[in-house]
């Protein structure tokens, strides 16, 4: 990561940055260079008379940012940006502790100094505390506190709104900053700014995880983006390679923005996909579902096209709050999704709570949550969690096409716990003769290689399999998906992936039992001829890939497919491998 070319003190060179792109696509545009705590913080003395006036100045201060994360977290709660809320929420709690609400107040007092320096202070004095900590969630925090921070610095400042109300030109305003919160890049929603880029920050990183759900452009881990870019100054962000041209010249900006043309005009040319069947060259249809976690993710479903919900990740419903919803609440959301889904199939998941999931935040407890109580495991310690969540589902299926999905099954024992599980909520209802329908299929996810190797067992007992590649690969080749350190390792062409993800689906197909891939590998479209090639003829995904995967399906011959495929699955020389993917998607 770095910088190429020289710059003298006021020149407008051209030169380029590489970063990890976070979010793709290509944004041009001029720089809006971001303050933060990164600039400078005044420092001057005050009279021991107007030291109580100055702690009560920086009182306002935090009141006023409390209020400020308040309205933040309802405004993201229940909406499409609801996966910012345990960060609003982890920024409330921080902004509580005492380390915020007393120590500078402390600090004005002993050093008789303006608050903001005493927030310096403090601030310095926490981030000292990081910088022995291993713990990759908790170094983490770091950042939390960073921006906490910075927003009691600006309402300091008296400017709450940091990002400016409109642009200062007509045209396309890049943000240039060090770091960036999620709840900062939220307020890209009413802001027209074409992209982002940032000092800090990994591909895993909060605010990575927002850009790449919004679709703007973004690179982060630029280093000196901050200090090398100065305000007004033109910016291409191609956030395909990662990389940063400044002060382009005339031909590179005439060709990235016949490359933004270019796939704008894809993008449009995509859209009239939309109500096409999903049919290969050789008339085999083939079914493309989306993933969603909200009930306001249906409309981008129905937008896409797709032809059902193949993943309804229902924990965000139990995410950020003291209580868990109880029957009625989750009823009414189930019922939300599946009218809006109308007579679509929709596939609602069981609480996959544990590992980066946590109900209240108490998760890091665990030493390996990966390994933990997570997902299935947890919900047959708690059994009344369970019931009600089976009991809501069952009872919104009779409002539509409800299917249930079971994630993270490992054992015969789980396997029938669960089971007995949904047969005594249907018992339940039935007995109070409340409508439901009766013959809700019950499938499993494929996420555990003991349940890819052992696949027959859950054949047997199960309705429908879902492949979840992500955590397959996770659990298969022993990388933590959260951890950026070894996010290069993550690898879904690694020989033994590809053999357990080609074996359930071939072993599923010999059974006659359906079998969907509802990981991320499904909305890969330089991995849909591959998996067509194993004889997949179900996906699900982000309802943003649909449409790209519908064209590569449209343009697939599954006879010339399959040859190569079968050379796929022989081969364990990566170089190989790569050349046939190539030959593949040719
Ligand atoms: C998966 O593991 O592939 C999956 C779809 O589930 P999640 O990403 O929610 O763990
Ligand atoms: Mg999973």
């Amino acid at each position: 990561m770095g910088a190429e070319g020289a710059r003298g003190p006021e020149s407008t060179v051209c030169f380029t940055m590489h970063g990890i792109a976070v979010s793709t696509g290509i944004a041009i545009g001029h720089a809006h260079l971001f303050a933060g705590m990164s600039a400078e913080v005044d420092h001057y003395a005050i009279p021991a008379s107007d030291v109580v006036r100055e702690q009560r100045r920086y009182d306002r201060a935090v009141k006023e940012v409390r209020e400020e994360l308040r309205e933040l977290g309802e405004s993201v709660r229940h909406s499409t940006s609801a996966e910012l809320a345990p960060f609003v929420k982890v920024h409330s709690m921080l902004l509580d502790d005492d380390a915020f609400t007393e120590a500078p107040r402390e600090i004005i007092r002993e050093q008789r100094c303006n608050a903001e320096w005493a927030l310096r202070v403090q601030l310095d004095e926490l981030l000292a505390q990081f910088t022995d900590i291993e713990d990759p969630y908790l170094r983490e925090r770091e950042a939390d506190v960073r921006q906490v921070a910075e927003r009691v610095l600006a309402a300091l400042a008296g400017s709450r709104q940091r990002i400016p109300v409109k642009p200062t030109r007509e045209d396309a305003t890049i943000l240039v900053a060090k770091e960036l919160s999620p709840a900062d890049v939220i307020l890209f929603r009413s802001h027209p700014f074409a992209g982002f880029i940032t000092d800090l920050g990994g591909a895993t990183s909060h605010t990575a995880i927002v850009a790449r759900s919004m679709n703007i452009p973004a690179i982060v881990a630029l280093h000196h983006a901050r200090s090398l870019i100065r305000e007004d100054e033109l910016i291409v962000i191609d956030g395909t390679q990662g990389v940063v041209i400044v002060n382009p010249d005339r031909s590179v900006l005439a060709e990235y923005r016949l490359k933004q043309n270019q796939s704008r005009l894809e993008r449009d040319k995509l859209k009239r996909l939309k109500s096409a069947a999903a049919t290969t060259l050789d008339g085999e249809e083939v079914q493309l579902w989306a993933n969603i976690e909200l009930p306001a993710d249906v409309e981008p479903v129905r937008a896409s096209g797709a032809t059902g919900i193949g993943l309804f990740r229902s924990e965000f419903l139990f995410m950020n709050r003291r209580d868990l919803p109880d029957e009625v609440e989750q009823y009414e959301a189930y019922r939300e999704v599946v009218e809006g889904m109308k007579g679509l199939p929709v596939t609602i998941r069981t609480l996959d709570i544990g590992a980066d999931k946590s109900l209240d935040g108490e998760e890091h407890l665990t030493v390996n949550p990966a390994l933990g109580l997570r997902a299935i495991r947890y919900c047959l310690s708690e059994p009344d969690v369970f019931n009600t969540q089976l009991r809501a589902i069952l009872r919104a299926s009779r409002h539509g096409k409800v299917l249930i999905l079971i994630p993270m099954l490992t054992s015969w024992h789980e396997l029938n716990q669960a089971l007995g599980a949904v047969d005594r909520a249907r018992a339940q209802l039935r007995a109070e003769g409340v409508k439901f329908d009766e013959a809700v299929p019950i499938g499993g996810m494929i996420e555990v290689p003991a349940a890819a190797i052992a696949l027959p067992m859950f054949i047997r007992k199960l309705d429908f399999l879902s492949v979840g590649t992500n955590d397959l690969i996770q659990y298969t080749l022993a990388i933590d998906r959260t951890d950026d350190k070894v996010a290069h390792l993550y690898d879904p062409l690694h020989p033994a992936v590809l053999s357990l993800i080609s074996g359930v689906i071939r072993t599923a197909n010999q059974h006659g039992k359906p079998v969907a891939v509802c990981g991320e590998m499904a909305g890969d479209v330089e991995l849909t001829r591959l998996l067509l090639g194993f004889g997949l003829r179900h996906f699900s995904m982000h309802p943003a890939h649909v449409l790209t995967v519908k064209q590569r399906v449209l343009g697939t011959s599954l006879a010339e497919a399959a040859p190569i495929v079968a050379r796929i699955l022989k081969t364990d020389e990566p170089e190989r491998l790569k050349a046939l993917m190539v030959k593949l998607n040719a």
